[in-house]
């Protein structure tokens, strides 16, 4: 009986990993054709400065729509666009895309301050990056600091010492650099004390529970206090209600950014969003 069940199970366990197989081999299959086809946009979910009251940042995310398929998620995507490095040909896109955004925003006269962009952990050591980055500055008359880089703690670690002095290089070059999902990764203090990063974004799985649960607003109000003694701003994700927002301007939190301020929407939907502050 129990033989019988345990073979059952196995069977059942292959069709499973068949099945994830066959979608990953899809979604690469898709992908490819997705980057020749332009498939892609972005979408800019706004970042408000809470002692000013506006807003003066834009997080860039990817969307996928698929001709069949409909909207792809960028958790559904992102992985396979990694591990089969098409995320170098998509990450320049999308580096291309926020830079020309951004400084149509800055000719339209919006007072929004900087772009950001999220960067995968092949994009972050390719050799290609800081040249492809600096050169976009300068052909769309950026400034620097017009850029920001959002990196996870995983992203920095999967190799941390190239990483790093890719990183410094980006710095140097005068870019705003901030570890997304601060406090979810596996990274140690004392390699976080070596990066070079202006912020941390507190993880919204953090921002979700507070003001109720004890452990999540200890770890906000630490969060924000070693951020805050290193020098550095905290930007708070996921942001949904009052009660979040006004916990975190308690804790002096630097920036919020969450459905409550605005969902990503595609950038001409945003020219309101930003007249309004
Ligand atoms: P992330 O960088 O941490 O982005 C924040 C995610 O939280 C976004 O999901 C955003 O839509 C969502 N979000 C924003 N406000 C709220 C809120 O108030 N409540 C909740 N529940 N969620 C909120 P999205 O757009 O699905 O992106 C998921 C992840 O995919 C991103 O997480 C990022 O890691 C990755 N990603 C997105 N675009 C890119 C890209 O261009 N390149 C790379 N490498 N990764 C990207
Ligand atoms: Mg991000
Ligand atoms: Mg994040
Ligand atoms: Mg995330």
């Amino acid at each position: 009986q129990a033989k019988s069940e345990g073979r059952n199970t196995f069977r059942f366990f292959c069709a499973e990993m068949n099945t994830a197989a066959q979608a990953r081999m899809e979604i690469e299959n898709d992908l490819r054709q997705a980057l020749e086809q332009q498939q892609f946009h972005l979408v800019y979910q706004p970042q408000m400065d809470r002692q000013q009251g506006c807003f003066v940042s834009a997080e860039a995310l990817l969307r996928w729509e698929h001709p069949q398929k409909g909207l792809i998620p960028p958790d559904r995507f992102i992985p396979v666009a990694e591990e089969t490095g098409l995320i170098l040909p998509l990450g320049e896109w999308v580096l291309a895309e926020a830079c020309r955004q951004m400084r149509l925003w800055q000719q339209q006269g919006q007072r929004i301050e900087r772009v950001a962009v999220n960067l995968s952990a092949r994009q972050l050591v390719s050799d290609t990056l800081i040249g492809h980055v600096s050169r976009l500055l300068e052909y769309h008359h950026l400034t620097p600091d017009r850029l920001e880089l959002e990196i996870t703690e995983s992203t920095a670690m999967r190799e941390p010492t190239s990483s790093l002095r890719q990183l410094q290089s980006l710095r140097d070059l005068g870019i705003r650099l901030s570890i997304d999902d601060f406090g979810t990764g596996h990274s140690s203090l004392s390699y976080l004390k070596h990066l070079p990063v202006q912020a941390l974004k507190l993880d919204k799985s953090f921002v979700r529970d507070i003001p109720d649960n004890r452990n999540s607003r200890a770890i906000c109000a630490a969060t924000i206090t070693l951020a805050h003694t290193m020098g550095i701003q905290v930007v708070a994700e996921g942001v949904e209600t009052t009660a979040q927002a006004d916990f975190l301007g308690s804790l002096q939190c630097d920036l919020l950014q969450g459905y409550l301020y605005g969902r990503p929407l595609p950038a001409d939907q945003w020219a309101a969003t930003l007249t309004q502050v």
